[in-house]
């Protein structure tokens, strides 16, 4: 695995800012990493994860609001 390609799986969230993570390891990393810190694949291209979609369904639970 070392080495390897991999991408940038971006994820959004409702309450904080974006946080970025390496597709091949799990590693969370920064927006601008060419290189994953942890597991040395090169980041190419980037995938959408909309955490805020998940995270927006949990508050209407917790809210009680249908
Ligand atoms: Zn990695």
């Amino acid at each position: 695995m070392f080495g390897t390609q991999a991408h940038r799986i971006r994820h959004t969230h409702l309450f904080s800012a974006d946080t970025y993570e390496c597709s091949a390891c799990g590693q969370e990393i920064s927006k601008n990493d060419a290189r994953c810190p942890r597991c040395g694949s090169t980041l190419q291209g980037e995938d959408y994860d909309p955490s805020w979609v998940e995270e927006a369904a949990m508050l209407d639970m917790i809210l009680g609001d249908k």
